[in-house]
């Protein structure tokens, strides 16, 4: 029988596993302590268990992490990882090292089942939704072994941000998700804070109003268009949940999340969404029109091509017009710069490995790519 991954628990979780063998909360909180804060896999080294514990855990549980298949270092100091799921399928992580923070992009699915158009991760199509274990295992790595490379000392962190940006859509996978957010959070796991903690969704909106209930963290929004005409191309999602059902989403979440804005993603692809008449018909989208006005800021992503997406990024003095326009009307805008392009870590290009259980790839190779000429937007 396989043993229990304890990577699979929140200390909720890790305290009633614990109960069962007949422990109290508190050897969970050690417990919980020495795998997320020590980075301890083994159960020997834990000297304040005492010893039967030990034996008893060392019999029926482990602290299981992923192999890890690959490590690229970019020339900017980016990392990636490249983590063997099993099945022939593999997922990415990025440690993205910045002046004031660090920040962890992490993968929730092998694959993704949305399929967006300009995603290197939607063309391969959807293996498999990863643990909590899993998800988990990527901060519980890379926190660690970050720690090791810049030799810090056990209270010092690299990791200041979490992202889940990686491969997959996360709240496809809600179930294993809360857990590794909670576990993020809490004080005695990774200690992160509520607003350093983003999820990042192409829009599903019933998982954004559970998660405003169950687990209240940053969120970015995934919009890339302006109208349900172009999102649905894009974004397919979109056909089940269109936008003003997602704004209206994004506008209870509020009431709840850790900061008091959204951040809406926009990937500029040229010639397909990335006109000035899509910055004015994206500034009315957000400005409401009066009914759906949303707190936000606007991240522009220049897109990251890939072999296969038949699209292009769109020119710089293009995503600046496109910025000015939003800027103009007093919406905060930022162009991302793009990371690790070197070792294909930038968004959009994390591949891993995955057994397309869904033929997503042959699917879109029918499909053409939909180019939307300037002004004529829906
Ligand atoms: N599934 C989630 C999170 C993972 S994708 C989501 O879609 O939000 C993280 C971000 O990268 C999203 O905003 C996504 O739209 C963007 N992205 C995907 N492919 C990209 C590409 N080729 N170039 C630039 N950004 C891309
Ligand atoms: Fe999935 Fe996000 Fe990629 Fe869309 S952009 S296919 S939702 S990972």
């Amino acid at each position: 029988m396989s043993k229990v991954n304890l990577l699979d628990f929140d200390l909720d979780g890790l305290a009633a596993y614990c109960e069962g063998l007949g422990e109290k909360r508190f050897r969970a909180t050690q417990l919980f302590r020495w795998i997320h804060q020590r980075g301890a896999a083994d159960f020997g080294a834990m000297t304040d268990l005492a010893k039967a514990l030990r034996d008893k855990l060392g019999g029926v549980a482990e602290v299981r992490p992923l192999p890890v298949a690959a490590e690229q270092v970019s020339a900017d100091g980016t990392i990636k990882w490249l983590f063997d799921v099993g099945a022939g399928n593999a997922v990415e992580t990025v440690f993205i090292p910045e002046d004031d923070r660090g920040t962890l992009c992490v993968s929730s699915q092998a694959g993704c089942a949305v399929g967006c158009r300009f995603c290197s991760t939607g063309h391969q199509g959807f293996s498999r939704n990863l643990s909590t274990g899993e998800i988990l295992a990527q901060l519980w790595y890379a926190e660690h072994r970050l720690r090791e490379r810049f030799a810090l000392s056990a209270g010092e962190r690299v990791i200041s941000n979490v992202v889940m940006m990686g491969m997959g859509e996360p709240l496809q996978n809600y179930s294993a998700l809360v857990p590794a957010l909670r576990a993020m959070l809490d004080d005695h796991g990774y200690g992160l804070s509520r607003r350093r903690v983003t999820v990042s969704t192409s829009g599903v909106v019933p998982m954004i109003d559970r998660l405003r209930e169950d687990c209240p963290v940053a969120m970015a929004v995934s919009l890339h268009a302006p109208n349900d005409g172009l999102r649905d191309e894009l974004v397919p999602l979109n056909r089940k949940y269109p936008l003003h059902e997602l704004l209206e989403a994004c506008k209870r979440y509020l009431q709840k999340a850790p900061r008091d804005f959204i951040t809406f993603e926009y990937c500029m692809l040229d010639g397909v969404n990335d006109t000035e008449a899509h910055a004015q018909e994206l500034l009315a989208l957000v400005n409401g029109r009066g009914e759906h006005h949303v707190p936000c800021k606007l991240n522009l992503i220049p897109f990251n091509p890939f072999p296969s997406s038949g699209l292009t990024r769109s020119p710089r003095a293009t995503v600046l017009a496109f910025a000015k326009v939003l800027q103009d009307a007093g919406v905060v805008t930022t162009i991302r710069k793009t990371r690790g392009d070197d070792i294909d870590a930038a968004c959009g290009q994390l591949a891993g490995e995955v057994q397309d259980r869904t033929r997503a790839g042959e699917r879109m190779k029918r499909v053409p790519v939909p180019v939307v000429a300037a002004g004529r937007s829906s």
